[in-house]
């Protein structure tokens, strides 16, 4: 009987194994074709400054329209395309296509709009980073220092002089690196002296509890003093209540994103909803 239950549990897992094998190869391939076949969508999240409550920046959030599966997010497919490389050619598609609807927002609507993109570890390691980037700006115009680059921790942990050599040039570009997630990887804080960091954004996983968890409110707190005496931006991520942004800003926090303000939407829904002088606040999607 044991001997018969070991054997089915094997056989159940060779099926499951089976199944997320074929999901996976098959996710590559749609993924290979979705840039050309143009079912890949920039969304935008917008960013509130908190000293004024307009509107500061927006992030660009990937977002995938499979023909079969409907809308795929980026927990879903970003794994799989950094593991097969696909995610070069689709990193320098979002940061292109993002660049010039900044641009084009910049000089219709918004002309302090910056604009928060964020790359994969798998880009850096690719010798073209610098060239794309250069070229996303030249081609659409956009102003190098509307520019912040999402990284996180771990890619501080890797010490190739190609990405050194890549954040070294990024910044002489005028472009700001943020740190996403932070606090949340193995980084150390000699990290933040040794690279060319601008801006830290506080993990959404300390902001959601921070008005009851003391420990939370704790660590946001420290965040944002690090963040002072070192001379950063700190943006807070996943702001969902009036209370948490309220606390933020007593706290000295300068922005806050979260779904309070707005979820990631359409470049033509964002605009839907930001016309006719409407604050960020009343636009807050419950
Ligand atoms: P991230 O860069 O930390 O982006 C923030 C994520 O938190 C987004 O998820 C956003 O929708 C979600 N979020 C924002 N506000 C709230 C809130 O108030 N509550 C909650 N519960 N969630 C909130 P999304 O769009 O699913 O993206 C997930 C991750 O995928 C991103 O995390 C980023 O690491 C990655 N990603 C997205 N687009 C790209 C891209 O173009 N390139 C690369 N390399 N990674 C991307
Ligand atoms: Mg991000
Ligand atoms: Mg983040
Ligand atoms: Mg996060």
């Amino acid at each position: 009987q044991v001997k018969q239950r070991g054997r089915n549990d094997f056989e159940f897992f060779r099926n499951e194994m089976r199944v997320h094998i074929t999901t996976l190869l098959q996710l590559e391939r749609d993924l290979r074709h979705a840039v050309e076949r143009d079912e890949l969508e920039v969304f935008y999240q917008p960013q509130m400054d908190l000293r004024s409550g307009g509107l500061a920046a927006v992030e660009a959030l990937l977002r995938w329209h499979h023909p079969e599966r409907g809308l795929v997010l980026p927990g879903d497919f970003i794994p799989p395309a950094e593991d097969s490389r696909l995610i070069v050619p689709i990193g320098e598609w979002v940061l292109r296509a993002a660049c010039r609807q900044l641009a084009a927002w910049r000089a219709d609507r918004w002309p302090e709009l910056r604009l928060a993109v964020n790359l994969s570890p798998v880009q850096f390691q690719q010798a073209g980073l610098i060239d794309v980037v250069r070229s996303a700006l030249d081609e659409s115009g956009l102003d190098p220092k509307a520019l912040e680059l999402e990284v996180t921790e771990g890619l501080l942990m890797d010490n190739r002089d190609i990405t050194l050599q890549a954040l070294a040039d990024l910044k002489a570009m005028g472009i700001r690196l943020s740190i996403d997630d932070f606090g949340t990887g193995y980084s150390s804080l000699v990290y933040l002296k040794r690279f060319p960091v601008g801006q830290l954004k506080i993990d959404r996983s300390f902001v959601r509890d921070l008005l009851e968890d003391r420990g939370d409110a704790a660590i946001c707190e420290t965040i944002i003093a690090l963040a002072r005496h070192l001379d950063l931006e700190v943006v807070a991520e996943g702001v969902e209540r009036i209370e948490q942004l309220d606390w933020l800003r007593e706290a000295g926090c300068h922005r806050a994103q979260g779904y309070l303000l707005g979820r990631p939407m359409s470049a033509d829904a964002l605009e839907r909803r930001l016309s006719g002088g409407v604050g960020l606040l009343s636009l807050g999607s419950a």
